[in-house]
């Protein structure tokens, strides 16, 4: 019996808190694949690796290391290989390379593959992304297209970071958010795009706690 819950959508749309919160609400498990692509990119840095320039290598990397979630921990602990990387994988250095090591085909593959593995073993689960609705669990239970204007999900952002203990420029992320949709969008592989049976919310307008009970009373339509 599955019951998988996709939330797909551009960053700071208000995805990673709702879906955590929504998957507690309903009882399910919860998937965070960003961190899998920051998590990887983090590792990818901490090697030295540019990967700007070494596609190769961040493909091996991806190839031959293990990713997996401590559950146990709340909000769960990323360990790529044996380094703990949960509380490097939102930093802006980590948080810019992400989208290069994205658009790598061959490192979607793996990852989809290893997201896939985790909804077999997990398969009550929220899962939070680009892609989960469209390409990795086209067979999901409901699926959730998530929007917000950019200036609103920048100021979500700030106060992310600064609950986190970290400085923020509003106007930077503004503008690294706008960048960073547009290369989202227009990627090659894996571009953001709102599967056509999705339900697509506008959280614009409305504040966590809405969006949240909002989405728990279409699933538990
Ligand atoms: O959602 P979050 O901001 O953590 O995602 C970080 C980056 O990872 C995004 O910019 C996007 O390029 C990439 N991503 C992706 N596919 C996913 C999740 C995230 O390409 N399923």
């Amino acid at each position: 019996d599955q019951l998988i819950v996709t939330l797909d959508g551009p960053a700071g749309s208000g995805k990673s808190s709702v879906a955590r919160f929504l998957a507690k609400r309903l009882g399910l498990e919860f998937l965070d694949t960003g961190a899998m692509y920051r998590g990887l990119t983090a590792k990818a840095l901490h090697r030295g690796i540019n990967p700007a320039t070494e596609s190769h290598a961040v493909i091996e990397l991806a190839r031959n290391t293990p990713m997996r979630f401590d559950w146990n921990e709340d909000p769960p602990r990323l360990y790529v290989g044996k380094l703990d990387v949960t509380d490097r994988i939102r930093d802006r250095d980590v948080t810019g390379s992400t989208s290069e090591v994205a658009c790598l085909a061959a490192v979607r593959q793996v990852l989809v593959e290893t997201q896939r593995r985790i909804g077999k073993e997990h398969p009550k689960l929220v899962t939070e992304g680009r892609d989960q609705g469209s390409v990795v669990f086209p067979q999901a239970n409901v699926k959730f297209f998530l929007d917000a204007t950019p200036t609103i999900r920048a100021k979500r952002r700030v106060l992310q970071l600064q609950e986190a203990g970290k400085r923020a420029d509003l106007e930077q992320i503004r503008r690294d958010i706008i960048e960073r949709d547009r290369r989202d969008s227009t990627r090659k592989e894996g571009p953001l795009i709102c599967p056509d049976d999705a339900i697509r919310v506008d959280t614009s307008g409305m504040n966590r706690e809405q969006v949240i009970s909002h989405l728990e009373n279409l699933v538990r339509e």
